[in-house]
């Protein structure tokens, strides 16, 4: 079968097709999928460059997210069989542990994720654990089911389970593209807050709009974005902000932020070391709530909003698997705005 797959970390030309690649056979508990489609998050990229500490067993194929055709049925599966239409949570948990047992699989103390601590999506047959599954209804593309998967139980878990998000609270999210930050406006949005959008562009800020956000600030607007953002809301500040750049914002955010606010964060483009003012932490109240992944309760709440069409998945482009090396070359280069999906 044909697998993209890497052998050192590096630039996207260490990205290599293989077809000689051997089709793996489910295990006990498991199903194999025949996948049709495979979405990119930038942790793939993350991945394929490396960071200390990591370690990855080689040759490393990438990829959290896709959605295909159920193939073969391991042995003791029940509820599912070949032919099934199916999506594919990315969250890996041992399903044993006290956390998996009270449902929370992204706190397993075996906790992974689909192509960071195993082998990815970007493939043509892939084997995971029957409980990561969701069957799609027919008028769900495999496309627009790979494309939501990751960043929504992502946004979901964070804004919602974690973030604890009602009607009439006002939201901030800092930056307008990323796969998180649009899934985050959309769901702020749907859980009837106001929100307001940071970004460095106008076209990025026009398709936070278009995306729901009711104010959109641009990110070098004089005196400062958090200046702005608390004039706006008449010297209170807003009652959560999304902050996933971190080193490079994080003292702004906290600045946003009204009186017993959290700032709710699932990663850090910007730098992981951030320095704060804790004369800010506790001289407001405020909390930073962080949050990676979310348990599978999450990501079937989330999904099946997607399938009503309250939420939608926004594909920017679409590759062969064979092009995975440009369609990660276009994902580091910003050309898209949406997901990147590879259909197979
Ligand atoms: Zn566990």
């Amino acid at each position: 079968m044909r697998a993209i797959l890497f052998h050192e970390h590096g630039p996207a030309d260490t990205l290599q097709l293989v077809t000689d690649y051997p089709i793996p056979e489910p295990g006990p508990g498991e199903v194999r999928i025949n996948v049709k489609a495979a979405a990119l998050n930038y942790m793939d990229i993350w991945v394929r460059n490396g960071w200390p500490g990591i370690r990855l067993t080689y040759p490393h194929i990438p990829g959290a997210d896709a959605a295909g055709i159920i193939d073969a049925v391991g042995e003791g599966v029940t509820g599912w069989s070949a032919g099934d239409r199916v999506g594919i949570d990315p969250t890996l948990s041992c399903g044993e542990c006290a956390f998996c047992r009270s449902g929370w699989q992204n706190r397993c103390v075996r906790f992974g994720i689909l192509g960071e601590h195993a082998p990815g999506t970007y493939r043509d047959y892939l084997t995971i654990p029957a409980r990561n599954l969701i069957g799609l209804p027919e008028h769900v593309s495999f496309a627009e089911s790979a494309a939501a998967s990751l960043v929504f139980v992502t946004a979901w878990h964070s804004l919602i389970t974690r973030g604890g998000l009602r009607p009439g609270e006002t939201v901030l999210v800092v930056g307008a593209g990323g796969g998180v930050n649009s899934a985050s406006i959309q769901i702020a949005k749907l859980a009837g807050c106001t929100v307001y959008v940071v970004g460095s562009t106008e076209d990025k800020l026009a398709q936070a709009r278009e995306m729901g956000a009711d104010v959109t600030i641009p990110r070098d607007t004089e005196g400062g974005w958090s200046r702005a953002v608390y004039q706006l809301t008449a010297k209170r500040g807003v009652d959560a902000v999304v902050d996933n750049v971190g080193e490079a914002t994080y003292t702004h955010s906290l600045r946003a932020l009204a009186r017993g606010g959290r700032l709710l964060t699932v990663g850090n483009t910007s730098g992981a070391q951030v320095a704060l003012d804790n004369r800010l932490l506790f001289g407001k109240h405020l909390s930073i709530i962080g949050s990676t992944m979310g348990p599978h309760q999450d990501y079937v709440t989330v999904m099946n909003l997607l399938f009503k069409g309250r939420l939608r998945a926004v594909i920017g482009a679409r590759y062969p698997l064979e092009a995975a090396a440009d369609a990660q070359r276009a994902m580091e280069n910003g050309q898209h705005f949406g997901k990147i999906v590879l259909e197979l």
